[in-house]
């Protein structure tokens, strides 16, 4: 998903449509297909809270950004939580980034 403000400022500068279009594009070809992207999550992280450290599970793929807000199947945007913190996460409105 684009921001709709990166189309804005292209159109703008006096984008073309075969211009717009490349961009959406790329933005695809960077998704992962779900299935895939929580194994290389837990290949990444382990199992391990990216959130509170716990180790216990049972854990989830949680998006960092959510999908709602524009957030992307990438691995730089998922990580590996317990399940309290990624349920309790969807009430948190502050920008976050779980893991340094
Ligand atoms: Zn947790």
């Amino acid at each position: 998903m684009i921001d709709p403000a990166v189309f804005r400022a292209m159109v703008a500068n006096g984008a073309t449509p075969e211009m717009l279009l490349a961009v959406v594009e790329a933005a695809a070809a960077r998704q992962i297909p779900w299935a895939k992207l929580r194994i290389m999550a837990f290949e990444r992280d382990g199992e391990r809270c990216a959130y509170c450290g716990d180790g216990d599970g049972p854990f989830e793929v949680d998006h960092i950004i959510p999908r709602i807000r524009g957030g992307e199947n990438t691995l730089d945007n998922v990580c590996v939580a317990c399940r309290s913190c990624n349920r309790s996460k969807r009430h948190w409105d502050a920008p976050r980034k779980a893991r340094a």
